[in-house]
């Protein structure tokens, strides 16, 4: 358990910002960014290494995070969120992921895949009963659509539910779940007698329904992840989310996820790039800076490029977003692109410091495994250019 022994480490980040991407920020912006990194800075980067070590879930930090709003900051104010809108997200999401990928896997799972759906396909008593909860950090949430046979291919899911007149009755299994192992409540993806998929609330506690935790990750260590198992769940009825049923309900939920994962990859990225450059500048070899060198100099150069890019990306995506015009492949075109964007810079970022980069005192290799999670979940690498592909031609090469 990582408690007293922590080491303490001192977070020196400043954010690159070489086109002047702020002027395109409100002040609210810049306050709920400068507000978000300040407690990465005092609640994750001094705890981080050691909960990645320990493969320790921090639950503390779901309340911390709820007093902080950033859990479905796009929840209206009467159901506990905050009313922002998709840029502020995104940057608390870019923020919360410079910390740590786990750490942001935590809060938009709760955000854009338990309390997103419950807000769109719940009715207003599913609203009232969970989303101020949720939106505090007194309850955590997770969501079930992988499956230990369906993963890129989620319409493919066996978990099933048959309507039993008082109840339905859910079997099946779900695997990947980030938050399982301490989540409170669960959204379901299930199919009904008709094999259509509906979301359905799972309870902790209802007779049948477990979730062991999944261990020897070496990824999202501070991440939380398990198994939803059903073995005869009684639901009750009114846990039916009734407002959309198909696999599109949960693809749009995925939509608003890898949308901050957009934002939070960029994040990492700027980690990496950040402790990347102040290690050239200190490090000396041939008596010189590593810095003064030119090699080092064009990888420092390639990281803000594609950081920059990625920014303008994410704050043009973010604007349609904001109006509601944001389609499937451009979110997919973000995800994507900043993810290995990250990957790249975290590499790179790495062999500049030498051995020293592959310690725990650098957070490159910490964000380096973490990404490899990011570039595989909510839609791996290969699915989001295929969506591309199927936009691009009108053609759907991945069924
Ligand atoms: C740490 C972690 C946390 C996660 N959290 C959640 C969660 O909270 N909730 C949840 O529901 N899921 C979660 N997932 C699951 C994640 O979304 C799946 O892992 C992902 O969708 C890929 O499925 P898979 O792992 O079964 O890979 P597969 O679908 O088996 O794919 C394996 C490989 O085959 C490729 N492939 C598959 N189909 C095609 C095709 N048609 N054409 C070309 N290539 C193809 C893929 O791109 C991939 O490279 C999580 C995963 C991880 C690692």
């Amino acid at each position: 358990m990582a408690t007293d022994t922590q080491t303490k480490q001192i977070d020196l980040f400043e954010s690159p910002d070489f086109y002047q991407v702020d002027s395109l920020f409100t002040e609210e912006h810049k306050l709920i960014r400068s507000s978000t990194r300040e407690f990465v800075k005092k609640e994750i980067s001094p705890y981080i290494q050691q909960w990645c070590e320990e493969a320790y879930f921090p639950q503390e930090i779901v309340a911390k995070f709820g007093k902080m709003g950033v859990f479905g900051p796009f929840i209206p104010e009467e159901y506990g969120g905050g009313a922002l809108d998709y840029i502020s997200y995104g940057l608390i999401m870019q923020e919360i992921e410079r910390g740590d990928s786990g750490m942001r896997s935590t809060a938009s799972v709760q955000g854009s895949l338990v309390m997103y759906p419950i807000y769109k396909f719940g009715n207003d008593e599913h609203r009232k009963k969970y989303l101020p909860r949720l939106a505090a950090g007194e309850m955590l949430g997770c969501f079930g659509l992988t499956e230990p046979d369906h993963g890129s291919n989620p319409g493919g899911m066996v978990t099933n539910f048959k309507d039993m007149g008082d109840y339905y009755l859910l079997n099946g299994s779900k695997m990947w779940i980030s938050n399982a192992p301490n989540a409170d409540i669960a959204v379901v993806w299930a199919k009904n007698e008709e094999g259509r998929v509906h979301g359905l609330i799972v309870e902790r506690g209802m007779e049948g329904f477990t979730t062991p935790e999944t261990h020897g990750k070496w990824s999202l260590r501070a991440s939380a992840t398990g198994e939803l198992v059903f073995n005869n769940v009684k639901v009750p009825k009114e846990n039916l989310l009734p407002n959309k049923s198909g696999l599109g309900a949960p693809l749009m939920c995925l939509d608003s996820a890898r949308y901050g994962i957009a934002w939070g990859a960029m994040g990492a990225a700027m980690d990496c790039y950040d402790a990347a450059k102040r290690y050239s500048l200190v490090r000396k070899q041939f008596d010189k800076p590593i810095g003064s060198f030119q090699l080092v100099q064009k990888k420092l150069a390639e990281m803000l490029t594609e950081i920059t890019k990625a920014q303008l990306l994410t704050w043009k995506l973010g604007t349609m977003m904001n109006m509601g015009k944001a389609t499937t492949a451009q979110i997919s075109m973000a995800k994507r692109n900043n993810v290995a964007m990250a990957l790249d810079v975290a590499r790179e970022a790495r062999q500049i410091h030498g051995a020293m980069g592959i310690t725990g005192d650098f957070p490159m290799m910490r964000h380096m495994a973490n990404l490899e999670s990011v570039l595989t979940y909510e839609g791996t690498h290969d699915i989001h250019l295929l969506i591309l592909g199927h936009e691009i031609t009108g053609i759907q090469s991945f069924k």
